[in-house]
């Protein structure tokens, strides 16, 4: 049976990944939250994580995140 994914403040189902942000812990994701539940700061920070953290979804639609690899 698959995880659903959800939104950590209202519980929202996650459909798409657009604008979503996942809350990271010690480099594991720990929460998700919908576009709608951002704040303006937690979306500025997800600007700068979309520069450093590559996404994606793994095979049970859960999204998930990781350091970019940085090629020096
Ligand atoms: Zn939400």
């Amino acid at each position: 049976m698959a995880e659903v994914v959800r939104c950590s403040r209202c519980r929202r189902r996650l459909r798409r990944d657009t604008g979503w942000n996942v809350t990271m812990s010690g480099g594991r994701p720990a929460g998700y939250l919908c576009p709608r539940c951002q704040t303006p700061d937690e979306h500025a920070e997800a600007e700068i994580n979309e520069a450093t953290t590559d996404y994606g979804v793994d095979r049970h639609g859960r999204l998930i995140g990781f350091p970019k690899a940085v090629n020096p």
